[in-house]
């Protein structure tokens, strides 16, 4: 799953190392993603687009060019294709995304007598609550998929998302779909991750000052300090996708790593700029230019997100663009 560049990533350095990996099939959200991401991967990998439609001829001249197969996921999305299969044309592969549970995009259990027209060579659904393995909706979205599927034994069948796939075997069928757990995210929250991390956020010390009891920092004097503190101003705000937030709650918020201690978040995140406690550091070890790291071994882009009022999808597809990026 590359959708979203690649999580916030960047497709065009992600996609050629899995397809180097050996991942023959990819999965994109929008026509446009699979376009660029036909020119990354060239001409062999199958590259499926999730949100199929809106279908019309343009985007059916995309789909043809570019060797892209649409998720067919509605009755009029079918029916348009079965048409342009039936005046001839040469049409890439389709798939055929069932809902069962997500209500968002689908066909309905009943539309899979419609598809024949179509020969879809991929079936699929999508998981709502994968990452409660206990949750009822696993195994009634597993046993809606199955009778589904049952009708289409010439397709491939594909249910899991990366927490799906860690649900055992029934989740398997012939192809899963990881995106999260990809890029270093905990497919299995409340569990180790079994993943590693993959990103990491370094952050430079522009300035150190100190803040005696009493004054507050950051806009709107949100927060105040309750004693002598000293303080570092990081250049890292909003704008590069980190919460506005992230320190709204004073012991629950997100922090940066420093000289191996953890270093609060205060008052509120600027777009530029944002101020971190460093009191329980000793002087004499802080310099402005030193590092400080706000993802990575240290701090999870799971807890990171869990102390801002996120979820590590959006941590990662919030990543900003001004960073330097420097790809291992
Ligand atoms: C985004 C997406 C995935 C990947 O989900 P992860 O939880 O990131 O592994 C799989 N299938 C569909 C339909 C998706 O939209």
């Amino acid at each position: 799953m590359v959708k979203a560049d690649a999580y916030g990533l960047g497709a065009g350095e992600v996609a050629p190392v899995l397809a180097k990996a050996g991942c023959g099939t990819f999965f994109v959200a929008h026509l446009g993603e699979g376009v660029a991401l036909r020119k990354i991967i060239g001409p062999d990998p199958a590259i499926f687009v999730l949100n199929g439609g809106p279908l019309d001829d343009a985007a059916l001249a995309l789909f043809q060019g570019h060797r892209l197969e649409p998720v067919l996921s509605s009755l009029p999305e079918v029916a348009f294709w079965a048409r342009a299969r039936q005046s001839g044309a040469a049409l890439p592969a389709c798939a055929v995304h069932f809902d069962t549970g997500m209500n968002r995009l689908g066909l309905q259990a009943g539309d899979g007598a419609a598809t024949a027209a179509v020969a879809p060579h991929l079936v699929m659904s999508h998981f709502i609550v994968s990452e409660t393995p206990a949750d009822p909706h696993n195994n009634a979205q597993i046993a809606r998929f199955a009778e589904i599927r049952a009708a289409f034994p010439h397709a491939r069948a594909s249910l899991a998302n990366s927490s799906g796939i860690f649900l055992g075997a029934a989740a398997l069928h012939d192809l899963v779909r990881p995106g999260f757990a990809l890029y270093g995210g905990n497919p299995c929250p409340g569990s180790p991750n079994p993943m590693r991390a993959v990103v990491q956020l370094d952050v430079p010390l522009l300035m150190l000052r100190d803040v005696a009891q009493g004054e507050t920092i950051g806009y709107g004097g949100h927060f105040t300090a309750p004693r002598a503190m000293r303080v570092a101003t990081l250049p890292l705000g909003y704008a590069d996708g980190f919460a506005r937030l992230a320190a709204a709650a004073p012991d629950t918020g997100a922090f940066a790593m420093l000289e191996g201690k953890a270093c609060p978040f205060l008052g509120r995140v600027s777009m530029d700029l944002s101020v971190i406690d460093v009191s329980a550091i000793p002087e004499t070890a802080l310099r402005p230019g030193m590092m400080a790291q706000v993802l990575g071994p240290a701090i999870s882009i799971d807890e990171c997100a869990a102390r801002s009022g996120r979820i590590g999808y959006e941590v990662l597809t919030s990543l900003g663009r001004r960073f330097e990026r420097i790809y291992r």
